[in-house]
């Protein structure tokens, strides 16, 4: 009998890790909960207004995706996209600001012209992280891992940095505040960015998901409710939910490919290391609310200060173009937390109605109807130390042969391209300690 290898999970990391153990040579069958491949990287319909599960755009650096996309031929497929400049809103006083830092920021008048001068003092940590990281691979950034990134901009550059520019930009693109996370994420990802683009496919950004699955065994609609070890150590059984029935399947090796904060439930058999693993991931949520527009409006973004009075960290006006025109509005952090306590997820839109019609006036009367999306898991939380607990856990991994192996974004980088590096390396790893006779 061939060696048999579930993943479960069939986002970016499970179905990578899939095909390339398809490609070594094992018996590979995927298991995923719901009724398409992609997880938080693809397109969905959500009462008429297509919208994205997770991740807008990829970028060029992320080496493991473009050596997928090359392997699967589909490089015509890629659309580049710009990254376009917006507004920030604090209380009483806007500017513009971008998304990478870049000479603009030293003519922001938000900014004391003491901190203008202090953003060279960046160029030196950005030149080293750009040498020394791997933006795939968070354990590369392990020493810049012991404070919060509000401490790092603070002592680098000045406090209104971080209220002004980093804590509004990474609110609105990850709902992280500047202190929950450590500033390992902002030098291993902006110091790669110099020279590359960004870019999602024509069919949409899980075109590379759906091109994956379709060369893969993948069973939808099939729910893990839990990982064992078996006693004797021979293999591992997976109880599973399909089709309103609980069944069972044993396979030798397991590869877990959900969401981080699921492994603490799911599986049951926890060595040590797992147990104390399991217990280090953190991932935050998001709420996100489209108000459809009768009327296509004019491209604007604006973000808010976390000082700013509105629930919303970001308000983007977006016009037809082969979805339904909507006002996206995703919610601040504590209006996030708020929702959470409350369980107020399918009424978030009412939350926000009054501030969203402060801001586009005319949505009294263009307001067609208001879609609420909320995301249980957006993305791990690399607060400070958090790579510490990575690096002790990957060295676990890559060093001890077992029966179930875990791959996803916490294990690597909060990007596709972390996500889909920790499955190739699971594959790999899972070769070297488990590899087929010939
Ligand atoms: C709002 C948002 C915006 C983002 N923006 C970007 C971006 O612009 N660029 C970028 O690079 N990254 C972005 N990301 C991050 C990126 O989307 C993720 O890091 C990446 O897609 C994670 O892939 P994964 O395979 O680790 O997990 P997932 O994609 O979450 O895959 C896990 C899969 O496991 C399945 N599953 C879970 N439990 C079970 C179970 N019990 N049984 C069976 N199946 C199960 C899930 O249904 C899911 O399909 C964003 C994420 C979010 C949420």
């Amino acid at each position: 009998m061939k060696f048999k290898v579930i993943v479960v999970g069939a986002g970016i990391s499970g179905l990578t890790a899939a095909y390339h153990l398809k490609n070594f040579g094992y018996d590979v069958e995927v298991l995923e909960a719901l009724d398409a491949p992609g997880g938080r990287m693809r397109q969905v319909d959500l009462c008429g207004v297509r919208v994205n599960t997770g991740a807008r755009m990829l970028f060029t650096y992320y080496k493991s995706v473009m050596e997928l996309i090359h392997a699967l031929n589909i490089e015509e497929e890629i659309e580049y996209i710009g990254m376009s400049d917006f507004v920030c809103q604090d209380r009483g006083q806007s500017y513009a600001i971008s998304f990478a830092p870049d000479a603009g920021l030293l003519f922001n008048p938000a900014l004391k012209l003491s901190t203008r001068l202090r953003l060279v003092n960046l160029l030196p940590d950005l030149l080293k992280a750009r040498f020394a990281t791997n933006p795939d691979d968070m354990t590369t950034s392990a020493y810049a891992d012991n404070e919060s990134m509000e401490e790092y901009f603070t002592r680098k550059v000045g406090a209104d940095f971080v209220s002004k520019v980093a804590n509004p930009l990474f609110r609105g693109a990850r709902s992280w505040n500047a202190n929950d996370v450590s500033p390992a994420f902002f030098l291993s990802t902006t110091a790669h960015m110099f020279g590359h683009k960004a870019f999602t496919f024509r069919q949409g950004i899980g075109y590379l998901n759906e091109v994956l699955a379709s060369k893969l065994d993948v069973k939808y609609e099939v729910s893990v409710t839990r990982i064992e070890r078996n006693l004797d150590n021979q293999g591992v059984t997976v109880h599973c939910l399909e089709n309103g029935a609980t069944t069972t399947r044993i396979a030798d090796i397991i590869v877990c490919a959900t969401e981080g904060a699921k492994i603490k439930d799911l599986v049951t058999s926890k060595s040590c290391e797992e147990e104390d693993f399991a217990g280090k991931i953190r991932y935050n949520s998001l709420g996100i609310v489209y108000h459809v527009l009768k009327n296509s409006p004019e491209h604007r973004l604006t973000f808010f200060t976390q000082n700013h009075s509105s629930p919303l960290a970001i308000l983007e006006s977006v016009p037809e173009k082969n979805n339904k025109p909507n006002l996206f509005c995703e919610l601040a952090p504590e209006t996030v937390k708020n929702v959470g306590e409350a369980g107020c997820q399918d009424t978030m839109d009412e939350l926000i109605i009054e501030d969203s019609c402060a801001h586009y006036p005319a949505l009294d009367k263009d307001l067609d109807y208001s879609v609420n999306q909320w995301i249980e898991h957006m993305l791990p939380v690399f607060y400070p130390g958090y790579i510490a607990h990575l690096d002790k856990f990957s060295v676990y991994q890559n060093s001890t042969p077992n029966s179930i192996y875990y791959c996803g974004d916490y294990m690597a980088q909060a990007l596709v391209g972390g996500a889909c590096d920790s499955g190739k390396r699971v594959a790999e790893q899972i070769r070297r300690h488990h590899g087929l006779a010939d």
